[in-house]
């Protein structure tokens, strides 16, 4: 007997090749017509290539988005947009910029479009993480999901083979607690299995031929999958690791998500046999810990915290702030045990449970 409770969020999606060709179509269709562009300073290339094809309807160009939205940067961004008169953003890159324009939306209600060139899947979530005096805060509101999200695949040709195989397999996490979150839902868990499969034969084809075209489909098709799960339903024990380990010991974000989630996996097994049945048949495999760490070692991505730069002595503290504040998990959140996962992690010891 199925139980359940699905909540759908709005949003356009347009996905392809060449696909941002079609934003001035996309433009009347919203009816904007001053646009901020928004990019980091590697992509501002990209940026103006966009603000170019969209012609007087890009009014400006702010490329100064980093990592973890830190409130300066959104202000700085919020005085432009306003001295430009603009009435939308359209955020190239991944989920830092991706952040940015969420976090001018939050402040200015302005129209948001998202142009994702990563894997993270920010731009399918009604969730902001903001930086203000060193703190990392995050919120959920719908203020902040963007109304349209253009795929396009030929912008994720560029993304490095490296940083490919860890923001796949960042989005991979999403899916996986997506199958055992309290928020579980059919729909979702669809999602998620179809998700893990399409990265699981993508990103290997990416890792090899960057250029691939048909595998570079196939990762960001999972990778939108995966940030629809992430914006649909509450993630568990991975996600408050990951967001200890990079909000309070400062280790990067795709990286440490590839590290830890074969170990969060095994650790939540006992309770969760029906999802961990559901990523083992997307990976192809008989166990689902041991393939995600197989499908990391695979895409030459990191295996261990202590490569990441993560000191041995942080391990303890690392535990206990993790296993502070109990949340939603199948299995119960255990200091002890916590502290055992986190040892593995950091050794790149195969997982074990
Ligand atoms: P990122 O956006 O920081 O990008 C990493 C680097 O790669 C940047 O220098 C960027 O310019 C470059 N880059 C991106 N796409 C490229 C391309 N196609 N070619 C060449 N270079 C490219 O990294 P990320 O992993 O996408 O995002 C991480 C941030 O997003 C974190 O702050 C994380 O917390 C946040 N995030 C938020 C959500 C959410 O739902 N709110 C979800 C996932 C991630």
């Amino acid at each position: 007997m199925h139980t359940f409770t699905y909540t759908a969020l709005p949003g356009r999606v347009v996905f392809g090749r060449g696909t941002l060709a079609r934003l001035p179509e996309e433009l009347d269709r919203m009816g904007l017509s001053r646009l901020l562009v928004l990019s980091t300073p590697p992509q501002r290339g990209q940026a103006e290539a966009l603000a170019a094809a969209t012609g007087a309807r890009a009014a400006g160009i702010f490329d100064g988005a980093v990592m973890h939205t830190p409130v300066e940067v959104s202000d700085r961004a919020v005085a432009l947009a306003r001295e430009i008169g603009a009435d939308g953003t359209v955020a190239l890159g991944g989920g830092s910029t991706i952040g940015l324009g969420k976090a001018i939306a939050l402040r200015t209600g302005l129209a948001q479009i998202a142009v994702p060139t990563t894997y993270a899947g920010s731009e399918m979530t009604p969730i902001l993480g903001e930086t203000a005096g060193g703190e990392k805060r995050t919120q959920r509101t719908v203020k902040v999901l963007p109304q349209l999200v253009i795929y396009d695949v030929d912008l994720t040709l560029t993304l490095p083979p490296a940083l490919s195989a860890t923001s796949g397999m960042n989005a991979i996490a999403h899916a996986v607690e997506a199958l055992y979150s309290p928020d579980a839902n059919p729909v979702v868990s669809l999602m998620a299995e179809e998700a893990i499969g399409a990265l699981a034969r993508g990103l290997p084809r990416v890792v090899e031929a960057p250029g691939d075209v048909a595998a570079r489909s196939d990762a960001l098709y999972g990778a939108w999958l995966c940030g629809t799960c992430l914006g649909a339903v509450g993630m568990a024990l991975h996600h408050k690791l990951c967001h200890v380990l990079g909000g309070s010991f400062g280790l990067p974000h795709a990286e440490t998500h590839t590290v830890v989630l074969p170990h969060a996996a095994a650790y939540n097994a006992a309770g969760a046999a029906a999802a961990m049945r559901r990523v083992a048949r997307a990976l192809g495999v008989e166990d689902a810990p041991a393939g995600l760490h197989a499908l990391a070692k695979r895409l030459n991505a990191p295996t261990s915290l202590r490569e990441l730069g993560l000191p041995e002595d942080a391990l303890d503290r690392a535990a206990e702030i993790a296993s502070r504040d109990p949340y939603p998990n199948p299995v119960p959140i255990e200091r002890a045990a916590v502290r055992a996962l986190l040892g593995r992690a950091w050794a790149g010891d195969a997982p074990a449970h």
